[in-house]
């Protein structure tokens, strides 16, 4: 039955980013889908973890601004919970800065975060896929950025528009161990990442303006995508970004 093949019975994923906002809706998803979650932030996840229960998700504590904890998290997915079969990647930063004052530290940190350790935890979890000889399933959160400009986020540009290519370039190479890696990219989505846009009242109503489906979306309106994606429903499709924007690219 194809309900069946949305299923996560069974399955184990790591999601980064899940104490708050759309890591902590994918956490969410995924558990009602049968799925086991470790979630990784730089901050305690307890709230997720209340929840969804401590069977069902389990967290670490790293900061993905470094390489370092990337083993550490494979590690503890596996001991946790036998295997791993899901990586999303959603962690990410966003740094506001006129372009002509960027400044290096805030290129360095959101590149790193956004980009460098997504693309190395991929390649860990993609070894891991390879190790268990099962396939496997990596999902990126990417953005409009990754098809925009953007105003006053250069590095956060840069990051999620790299995210779409090199999501295509790990589907080239591992779509043959039956690994399928993909991106979803969110409208504007009431976020954290968005509160400075929302708090300013003319940035919120030209935003709001343009989006067709004439509000922000919400954590929940990623956890279709995302089940999708991580599920084997999915098992034909390969390094394509979705967007979930209520319509803002097709405008
Ligand atoms: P958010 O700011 O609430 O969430 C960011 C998450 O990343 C948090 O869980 C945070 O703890 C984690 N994180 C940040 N830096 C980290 C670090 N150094 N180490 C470990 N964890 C770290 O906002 P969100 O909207 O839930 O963002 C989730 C993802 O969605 C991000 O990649 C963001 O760029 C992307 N996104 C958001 C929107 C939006 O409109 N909200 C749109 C497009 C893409």
């Amino acid at each position: 039955m194809i309900l069946d093949k949305f299923s996560l019975n069974g399955k184990v994923a790591v999601v980064t980013g899940s104490d708050t906002g759309l890591g902590q809706g994918v956490s969410k998803a995924f558990v009602e889908a049968g799925a086991k979650v470790l979630g990784v932030s730089r901050v305690s996840s307890e709230d997720t973890q209340k929840m969804l229960g401590e069977d069902n998700f389990k967290f670490v504590i790293a900061d993905l601004a470094a390489l370092d904890p990337i083993d550490m998290i494979i590690n503890t997915a596996v001991k946790e919970f036998g295997r791993l079969d899901i990586l999303v990647n959603n962690a990410g930063v966003i740094k506001r800065e006129d372009c002509i004052d960027f400044s290096v530290k805030n290129w360095d940190l959101v590149m790193n975060v956004n980009c460098r350790t997504l693309f190395f935890l991929s390649q860990a979890a993609a070894k891991q896929f390879m190790k268990q000889n099962s396939g496997g399933k990596i999902i990126s959160i990417a953005s409009m950025l990754s098809y925009q400009g953007g105003i006053r986020v250069p590095s956060y540009t840069a990051s999620k528009s790299a995210v779409k290519g090199i999501t295509m370039t790990m589907a080239n190479e591992w779509a043959q161990h039956g690994i399928n890696v993909n991106a979803i990219a969110p409208g504007y989505m009431a976020t954290n990442n968005t509160q400075a846009l929302r708090a300013d009242a003319a940035r919120s109503e030209a935003i709001l303006d343009r989006i067709p489906a004439g509000r922000w979306g919400t954590p929940d309106d990623i956890m279709g995508a995302a089940v999708f994606l991580a599920s084997s429903a999915s098992d034909y499709v390969n390094g394509f970004t979705i967007a979930v924007d209520g319509g803002w690219l097709g405008r």
